[in-house]
């Protein structure tokens, strides 16, 4: 078989960014890109909240702070050029009381700092302005902020990738990327297909393939739950465009908030508890071997020693839909538990070391033809296309 000059491992949306990044800087590249699951964004692509962040929270000089901005516009450009819909809604951060006030000002310097265009502070009398049943001690709002679905954007990638000859195979599980002097090793459940460069974009599993291929066992990838509730039909009212929180700093999550979603729905989540499965989409589902992995690797315990308060408050919002709510009518007061019903989930890729932090900033591992992603949880997908372009540069330098 002839070599192929790269295979993207992953059709989510960083794998299919990356493979059409490549190929925009090689057109006569022969690329190819690996998909487990008999269709592409089937994991966290297409099982997030559709928020295209402006870049607001993220520490100045950081990987995520720098490919968010970048991202953002490059991927509202994608979404013009190839007809996908979105909405440039914006959003408000909502300070609930005089102590969330730090934290918000923190926030307002962050987005300052990374440049992110139109930030306002509201008072209180002008929250209703943006969102007329929301209230707060004060807000940050951000017109920049938009809404897509991250599935139609991977899928206008791939149509446009293939149209360019780039090959897509689904139902190939990738088990290891091994190089062997100027040819890499792709090892797939279909056999073994050699390439000049590799690239794993495989999410939630990115730590069992970086292993198995080599790399580093740390960081480990620890699957957190993400489960949303809707707004019926006739509460919809109730929210304009996004509400969100002022998170907890010592948590890469951005807490519950209620998101318009680009097909006109009205989600309250996600919820951040930890799953007993990579892909525990339905609450009832479990996987030993995941559950196994999880327990066994240090990191975990470390983290839930320090986020035990977080962990039960996160079991109580999952065991009571009611309580959720109630934590979201601190936003929109007028909220009642009957105007919401069950809605969707996603699960979370989210690395935490050994010593059981859990990783901020995007994270890569490089090895000679190799490059593997190896923490990519949000604002990933808003920064995909900034995102493939470091990518590329790293495998170009490996
Ligand atoms: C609940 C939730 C809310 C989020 N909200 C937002 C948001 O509002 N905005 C935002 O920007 N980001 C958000 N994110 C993050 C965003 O969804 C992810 O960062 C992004 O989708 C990551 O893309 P990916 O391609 O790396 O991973 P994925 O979409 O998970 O794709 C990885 C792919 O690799 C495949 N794969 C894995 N192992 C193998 C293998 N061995 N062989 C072959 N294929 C393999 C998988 O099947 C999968 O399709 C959210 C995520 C979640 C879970």
């Amino acid at each position: 078989m002839k070599p192929w000059d790269v295979v993207a491992v992953g059709g989510g949306i960083l794998g299919l960014a990356t493979a059409r990044e490549l190929l925009l800087r090689s057109p006569d590249a022969r690329v190819l890109v690996l998909e487990r699951e008999p269709e592409i964004a089937a994991h966290q692509t297409g099982h997030n909240s559709g928020v295209i962040h402006a870049g607001i929270y993220y520490k100045p000089g950081s990987l995520k702070a720098k490919l968010c901005t970048e991202g953002r516009e490059a991927l509202y450009a994608y979404c013009d050029a190839h007809g996908v819909p979105y909405e440039r809604c914006g959003k408000l951060i909502i300070a609930l009381n005089q102590a969330e006030l730090p934290a918000l000002n923190e926030l307002e310097h962050r987005g300052r700092e990374n440049g992110v265009p139109g930030l306002r502070r509201l008072s209180a009398a002008e929250i209703p302005e943006i969102e007329p049943h929301a209230t707060g001690v004060a807000a940050l709002h951000s017109p920049s902020t938009g809404i897509v679905d991250f599935a139609a954007v991977a899928r206008a990638m791939a149509a446009e990738i293939q149209s360019l000859g780039v090959t897509i195979q689904t139902g190939v599980a990738v088990r290891s990327i091994t190089c062997h002097g100027a040819t890499t090793i792709v090892s797939t459940s279909e056999g073994d297909i050699p390439t000049s460069r590799a690239v794993a974009c495989a999410g939630l599993w990115s730590d069992r393939l970086a292993q198995a291929s080599g790399d580093d066992e740390n960081p480990r990838i620890i699957p957190f739950r993400g489960g949303y509730a809707k707004l019926k039909p006739e509460a919809r009212h109730l929210v304009k465009s996004l509400i969100y929180p002022v998170p907890d700093p010592s948590l890469p999550f951005l807490g519950v908030h209620l998101t318009k979603t680009i097909s006109g729905d009205v989600w309250l989540g996600p919820t951040a508890l930890l799953a007993p499965s990579r892909s525990a989409y339905s609450l009832k589902e479990f996987n030993r071997f995941d559950i196994g992995e999880t327990l066994r690797w240090p990191g975990t315990w470390k983290m839930a020693r320090r986020f035990w308060r977080t962990g039960l408050t996160e079991m109580h919002f999952a065991a009571r839909r009611s309580a959720f709510v109630e934590a979201c009518a601190a936003y929109v007061p007028s909220l009642k538990p009957s105007d919401v019903e069950p809605g969707p989930a996603g699960i979370r890729a989210q690395a935490v070391d050994r010593s059981g932090a859990l990783l901020d900033d995007f994270a890569f591992g490089t090895a000679p033809g190799v490059v593997h992603v190896r923490n990519a949880p949000s604002p990933a997908a808003t920064s995909s296309l900034a995102i493939a372009k470091l990518i590329a540069d790293r495998l170009a330098a490996s």
